[in-house]
């Protein structure tokens, strides 16, 4: 990487400063929402191009799972991830990591491992208290 690319460019310090605004782990179609309220004539490529060259230089991580649309998350610290089986929000878990869960695996598989990705499965506050008031809940309301 030359020290061009290494550049910070007004665009890409707006896309940075947005993503980090929120902890929600936003879609590049979301984040270019965002941004165009402050750069209203940039473009969806033009954000999505400047979303992995921020992933791609560690500033920001990209999170892909199976079966949905990428997003970005704004913090590059390794950090585990609990998602809402109902409405799909991502939150952030701040915990220890789990102690030697390569080596556990490395027997198992003939793969080389270069890392591994837990992700929590449950249902949101919002979706807890939503469920709550669709079944009553109780009697004594
Ligand atoms: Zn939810
Ligand atoms: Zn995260």
């Amino acid at each position: 990487m030359t020290n061009q690319d290494l550049r910070m460019t007004a665009q890409r310090k707006v896309i940075l400063e947005e993503l980090r605004s929120v902890d929600t782990h936003p879609t590049a179609d979301r984040i270019y929402e965002m941004v165009r309220r402050r750069l209203p004539r940039v473009s969806l490529a033009t954000v999505y191009r400047n979303l992995e060259w921020l992933a791609e230089a560690g500033v920001i991580q990209k999170y892909e799972s199976a079966g949905s649309q990428r997003r970005f998350d704004g913090n590059p610290s390794t950090h585990d991830h609990i998602r809402c089986v109902e409405c799909g929000r991502l939150d952030d878990i701040m915990a220890d990591p789990i102690p030697d869960v390569e080596e556990r695996i490395r027997d198992k598989t003939d793969y080389r491992i270069v890392g591994y990705r837990l992700e929590y499965l449950g249902i949101c506050p919002s979706c807890r208290a939503s469920s709550a008031q669709g079944t009553g809940g109780g009697a004594s309301d």
